[in-house]
This record gives C-alpha cells, structure tokens and sequence, in this order.
C-alpha cells in the first residue's frame, strides 16, 4: 500500500500531513510512503530527512498515479481532486460539513474521503487520532504566546532594582481544548489567570490549572451534546455580554476560543467592553472567521487598534505559525488512523468498515456514495455515483 503526501497549498499553510517519524512507523507496518518533492519545506523537514526515513520523494503527477491513500492537512487543491480516480482514499481535515457538494464530488470520483476533523472525539480508542485536540491545544498556546508578545508589559510578576512590574491580568473565555491550554500557558508565564465557559464541568478544569473560575449569574448552564456548549438564546446572549464587560474591564489581555458546532462563533466581546478596557490592553480573539468572531470586528490575521488603544488580534491559521509542533503532532494522528483502518496482510490494504463507530464516524464518501449520516441527511439522501439522491 502506498501514501502520498502532498505539498500544501492552501495560503499560508506550512504543515505537513506527515512528517519522517511517522514515515518510519508506517513503513515498519508495511506501508510505502511517497512524498511531494518540498512538501515538508514549510515545516524544516527536508526532502533528504524524508528519504532517510524511506519515503520516495516524487513529483505532484506521479504520487496521483502511484497512490493508494493520498493524505493533506488541509483540502488538497484543484489539481489534486480533478486527478482522484476511483477506488484512491483521500484522508485529511476536509471540514465537510456544510458543503455537501465537495462530498458528492469525491462520492462521484468514487473516491474513499475519511475527514480526519470528524473524529467521533469521545470514542477513547480515537483519542490518537484526534486531530482537532493536537491542533487546538496548539493555538491555545500560541494565542496566548501571541498575546504576551503584543502585550507592552510582563505577564509574570518582577521585582528588580528599577522597580516592581505587577502581574498581567488574563481573561481566557471558553475553556475548552485550546481554552485551557491558553490559561496554562498564560499561568506559565505567571499571568494572573481566570476562565470562563457556559459548560459548569469546566470549572473544575479551569481551577486545576491555577485560575479562577468566572460564574456568571445571568447565565445558566449551557451544556449541549457530546461535550459541547449549545448555543444561548437571544436573551441569554445579551445578559452574558452584559455581565461580561464588566470582568472585560478589567483585564490586560484577553483570549477568547468560544465556538458552538455548526454556528458563527458566539459573540462575547461587544464593541462596548473593548472601549472600557485601559489603553495598551490586548485581545486575541480564536475565533475569529469571515462570518464574524467572538470579538466584535475581529477579522481573521488582521490587528486593529482601537481608538482607546487596545489591540485585537483576530487569529489566523495559529497551528500552521508552529508548523513543525503542528505537523508531528497531525502526522500521529493521521498515523494512527491509517494504521487503525489497515488490514494486516501482504500487501497491507485499506479496509473500510461502516460497522464500526469510529470508521463510521470519519468516513464521509465510500464505493461512489456519501455515506456520513450528518451528510448524506443535507444532501437530501445518500449520493449515488451518477449525482442522483435518494
Ligand atoms: P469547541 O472548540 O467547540 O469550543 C470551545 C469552548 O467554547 C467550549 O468549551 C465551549 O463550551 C465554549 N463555549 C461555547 N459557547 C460559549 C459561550 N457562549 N460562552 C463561553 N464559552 C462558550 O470545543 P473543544 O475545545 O473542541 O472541546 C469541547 C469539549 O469536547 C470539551 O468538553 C472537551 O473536553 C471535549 N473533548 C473530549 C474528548 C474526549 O472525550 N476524548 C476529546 C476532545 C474534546
């Protein structure tokens, strides 16, 4: 069996889906790897690093010819679809969900596509594989590495001859993944830390880590399926803004990683609570998309300074800003999942199983058809190979 890796091309992207650790591994499993000539460049793993590790590096046409699992981080570009052809497995983040069109093309291509980002994330044997938690726990840290730097004071308490600096005060809303590995790495740095989420069982994790839990009281508890948060009502929405300017207000920086599955990231810094924050204050805001962030007119990689003197950060691809962490950590999961999906043999082969959870969890197209249950629901029924549903 053989896998290809493709050079990246999504803009800014310098992670690569494997790295030659993991080449290695698979190897010892039987499984040839094939890598696109620069593909780990962006990373600082060099074509020769890989051929040590036994992969053949190969121009872009000739992995589309000789692969049997071409593996991204990202979707792979144009060139890379157009060139699937049938009974190839494409495995990487896809972010299918909300584009039932992208899965119907590669169920017509006949093509097996396993999204990575799909990991059913509470099944304990998936654990390694989850790619969402590597990545995540990567942009916490760096958001709040990124907020120390834009941040024109220390974060830790000093006591030199020239004077004393007071701790820096840091807000982290939304304690999930990347939530509380921002607060222990601004405890790291020996910030005065405190966190807040709508989910309650957070507050044991935040305290853990040394900070203080924020409990809000015009906000109830707002757990929702699979360990996520549910999304607030209109009222809710604007009482917890509410109560929150008023913490806000008092910070020198806050990070901000809210997200509910399948919405626009909620809003939990209006304009108003930036305008109370002290001049040279810093707001890194994770959950800034085109659709809108967690912090009012955040936008993704762009810093704007406010006219009282705070800056926002709105926070790009943050895992891809440590690409070599980022791609050993992803290449582990992806790994683990193709180890997990193989059949021992000779040659080893890939072999899908809709009867297991996890399979069925990340499997979205499989012998021409859409097959995730979350899609084949939006596409209106399960994709044939000619286009037609049902
Ligand atoms: P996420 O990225 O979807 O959300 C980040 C955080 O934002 C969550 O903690 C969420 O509660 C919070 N949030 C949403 N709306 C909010 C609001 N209005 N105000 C404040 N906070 C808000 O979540 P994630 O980091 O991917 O993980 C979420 C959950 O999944 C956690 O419980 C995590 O422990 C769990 N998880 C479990 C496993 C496992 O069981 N193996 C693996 C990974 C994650």
């Amino acid at each position: 069996m053989k896998v290809a890796v493709v050079r990246e091309s999504a803009p800014g992207e310098r992670r690569v889906a494997l790295v030659p650790d993991a080449v290695a591994k698979l190897r010892a499993a039987g499984i040839e790897a094939l890598v696109e000539t620069g593909a780990g460049d962006g990373a600082w793993l060099s074509d020769d690093a890989f051929t040590e590790a036994g992969a053949t590096i190969a121009a872009r046409g000739e992995l589309a010819v000789a692969a049997d699992v071409i593996v991204t981080v990202g979707r792979p570009d144009e060139e890379v679809v157009t060139g699937l052809r049938p009974g190839q497995a494409l495995l990487g983040m896809l972010a299918p969900l909300g584009d039932p069109r992208y899965a119907r093309r590669l169920a017509e291509a006949g093509v097996t596509a396993i999204s990575l980002d799909l990991i059913p994330r509470t099944l304990p044997r998936a654990q390694p594989m989850d790619a969402l938690t590597s990545q995540a726990n990567i942009a916490g840290y760096k958001a709040a590495v990124v907020a120390a730097g834009a941040f024109g004071r220390f974060f830790p308490l000093l006591i030199t001859a020239a004077g004393t600096a007071r701790p820096a005060k840091v807000l982290v809303l939304g304690a999930g993944v990347a939530g509380l590995q921002a607060i222990g790495t601004a405890r790291r740095l020996g910030a005065v830390v405190s966190g807040y989420d709508v989910r309650p069982e957070t507050k044991g994790e935040v305290e853990s880590l040394g900070a203080a839990f924020i409990e809000l009281t015009s906000v109830g508890p707002a757990s929702g399926e699979g360990g996520y948060a549910r999304a607030l009502t209109e009222e809710e929405r604007e009482a917890q803004q509410d109560e929150l300017a008023s913490h806000i207000a008092r910070q020198d920086v806050v990070i901000t990683t809210a997200q509910v599955p399948g919405r626009r990231p909620p809003l939990l810094v209006t304009a108003d609570a930036l305008k109370s924050m002290t001049p040279g204050s810093v707001v890194v805001d994770m959950g800034a998309s085109p659709l809108g962030g967690n912090v009012e007119g955040s936008q993704p990689d762009e810093t704007v300074v406010t006219e009282n003197g705070v800056t926002v950060i709105g926070a790009g691809n943050l895992p891809s800003t440590m690409p070599a962490a980022a791609s050993a950590m992803y290449a582990r999961n992806v790994s683990a999942l193709l180890l997990y999906l193989v059949k021992e043999g000779s040659p080893p082969t890939l072999a899908i199983d809709l009867s297991d959870d996890l399979q069925r969890g990340v499997v979205i197209t499989s012998e021409g058809r859409v097959v995730h249950p979350a899609l084949a629901e939006s596409a209106g029924g399960t994709a044939r190979v000619d286009g037609a549903s049902h």
